[in-house]
Parts: C-alpha cells; sequence; structure tokens
C-alpha cells in the first residue's frame, strides 16, 4: 500500500512540462529548459536517461548532421549555413 501510494505521486510528478530540467548538453552555461522563455525548448527531450536536451541543442545538433551529410546546393543545408554565418558576424 505504502509503495502504491509512492508510485502515484511519482506518476503525478511526471507533467509534460520539463522546466525542472537542466539542459545537459548547453557548453559554458546552465539552460534551465523552459517553455515559456525558450519557445524551442518545447520539443526538449530526453535524449539519455536523465539527461535532457533543450530545443537550442536539438537545432544544433541537426543542422550538424545538415551540414556533415547533405548536398551542399540543397535548399536546406543553404538555410543553415546562413544561419551559421548570420551568427558568425555577430561576434
Ligand atoms: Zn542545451
Amino acid at each position: 500500500m505504502v509503495i502504491e501510494a509512492k508510485a502515484g505521486h511519482y506518476h503525478q510528478q511526471q507533467q509534460p512540462i520539463k522546466r525542472v530540467n537542466t539542459c545537459a548538453y548547453c557548453k559554458g552555461h546552465t539552460h534551465l529548459i523552459n517553455p515559456d522563455n525558450y519557445p524551442n525548448d518545447a520539443y526538449a527531450t530526453e535524449a539519455e536517461p536523465g539527461k535532457w536536451m533543450c530545443g537550442n541543442c536539438i537545432d544544433t545538433m541537426e543542422e550538424n548532421i545538415v551540414l556533415r551529410n547533405s548536398n551542399p546546393t540543397s535548399e536546406r543545408y543553404c538555410q543553415v549555413l546562413a544561419k551559421r554565418q548570420r551568427n558568425w558576424t555577430k561576434r
């Protein structure tokens, strides 16, 4: 009975909102996942058990895959490259 109560409590804590988690993949800073502040955190995901990946890191990872695997003349490749170049000139 005690175990059942505990399981029920645990289940209640598993809300779809992931704002209690920090991103395990952001480098150099702590990113608290919060879709209210960062719209792309809406698709943050638990990439490994106990390790959450924020929307920014998912975007970056996806862009890296595009740059590595896409045809350099494809539209998607050009979009990602243009975005990267905008970020570079900002620094
Ligand atoms: Zn991140």
